[in-house]
């Protein structure tokens, strides 16, 4: 009879693909189940920084990520008018830089990675999480393991499972991203960064090399209900006025490319991420368990972060002992990081003429640097060493 341990990972995003990685490296069966019924990234971007980058590496993927991401150099902050109100500074070591990925690339690169120990199962939605006999599942099958890792998003099943305090909130915004691609995007005119109007308006976009152009827009208010080309013309509108290249790069972008999703994030966190039973346990991993304000550019890291501490943890441990070290790497660092990313977020956001000039005058005071060491420093993660 095989001792393998096995796992049953719930979702299929880049906590769960990461997940499944790092559980396989360590010497478990995974069963990972998707609602979806692919296997594949949005049609936009993501910034990764250098924990990410730490934690891809430690999966395997350090050749792919050289190969997919385009480096982001000088970020800086404009007023709509093109005036910079602060430079993010370039970071002090070569080693701590940001790259912007395809997040279709990514995901070409985690599912590339899952090997034969990995079963997928795609067009299944996992309703029933069992904590008492350890195991996941819909109403037509069932998943008996060792371990059930909650990798479902910010709506997380298995969170509900084992925390009933944390709640979804929304920050009041939405998100317009989309990437356009070379072949149509516009010349630059410089590298790049993120651009703060009036009411809370934002605009943020970085050159891709082979991928083209990534642009994304926060806006308060709901998602829209218009069709595509309706929504464009909105954009188009409320960023006519805004600095070069943002109205030439929206009017370059299709309508069918432009992705829009709400802004929400978990307020409190779970109290705890590990649910432990007798031989068997649960844990949250990625936005399931600390789905946080896009402020800090961190989301997808801390997700990637969890995966390869989880599989660290899992290796040559009992579950018990592998999951209340879990609890002790996780959860104070993602706590101090959701809290900071709230914080920026409020500044950033700030809304009417006197919030406006309000935060203005905060970034201004800043001394040149001082945001991308803050940055840098929620990126100062390296991976755990094995036992
Ligand atoms: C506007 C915006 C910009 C962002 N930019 C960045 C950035 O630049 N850098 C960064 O690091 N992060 C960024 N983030 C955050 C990042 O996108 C998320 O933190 C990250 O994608 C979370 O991954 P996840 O796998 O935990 O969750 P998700 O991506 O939500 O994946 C969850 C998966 O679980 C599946 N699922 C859900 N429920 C079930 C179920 N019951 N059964 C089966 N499957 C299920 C879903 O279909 C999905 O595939 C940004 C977020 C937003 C909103």
């Amino acid at each position: 009879m095989s001792t393998q341990p096995r796992a049953v990972i719930v979702g299929a995003g880049i906590a769960g693909l990461g997940s499944a990685i790092a559980l396989q490296q360590a010497g478990w069966r995974v069963a990972l189940l998707e609602r979806g019924d692919r296997l594949r990234g949005d049609g936009t971007a993501l910034l990764v920084q250098a924990n990410a980058i730490r934690a891809l590496r430690a999966l395997g993927l350090g050749m792919a990520i050289e190969a997919m991401a385009t480096p982001v150099n000088a970020g800086r902050y404009r007023r709509r008018d093109g005036r910079e109100l602060v430079h993010i500074g370039t970071p002090e070591s070569p080693e701590v830089s940001t790259v912007v990925v395809h997040r279709e690339d990514l995901f070409e690169a985690l599912v590339a990675a899952l090997g034969s120990d990995v079963e997928v199962h795609t067009s299944t939605t996992a309703t029933h999480i069992d904590l008492v006999r350890s195991a996941a599942g819909d109403r037509a099958r069932r998943w008996p393991a060792d371990l059930v890792v909650g990798a479902d998003g910010i709506g997380s099943a298995v969170r509900s499972a084992i925390d009933q305090a944390s709640r979804i909130r929304g920050t009041g915004t939405v998100a317009f991203r989309a990437v356009v691609p070379p072949h149509r995007a516009p010349e630059l005119p410089d590298e790049g960064g993120e651009t703060q109007g009036p009411d809370g308006h934002r605009f943020l976009y970085a050159p891709m090399g082979r991928r083209g152009v990534y642009w994304a827009a926060v806006m308060p208010g709901g998602l829209r209900p218009e069709p595509p080309d309706v929504r464009r013309d909105l954009l188009k509108r409320w960023f006519a006025d805004w600095h070069d290249p943002i109205p030439r790069l929206i009017a370059t972008t299709r309508a069918e490319e432009i992705h829009q999703q709400e802004i929400a994030y978990l307020k409190p966190l779970p109290q705890r991420y590990v649910h432990t039973g007798e031989g068997s346990g649960a844990v949250l991993v990625g936005d399931a368990a600390h789905a946080m304000t896009p402020d800090l550019g961190q989301g997808a890291g801390l997700a990637l972060e969890d995966a390869v501490t989880l599989g660290v943890c899992m290796t040559n441990r009992s579950v018990e002992d592998g999951l209340a070290e879990y609890e002790r790497l996780r959860r104070s660092r993602t706590v101090k990081l959701a809290k900071a990313s709230q914080r920026l977020g409020a500044v950033l956001g700030a809304r009417g003429r006197v919030g406006s000039s309000l935060r203005n005058g905060v970034l201004r005071a800043l001394p040149d640097g001082w945001l991308g060491r803050g940055t840098d420093s929620a990126a100062d993660w390296t991976p755990p060493s094995p036992r």
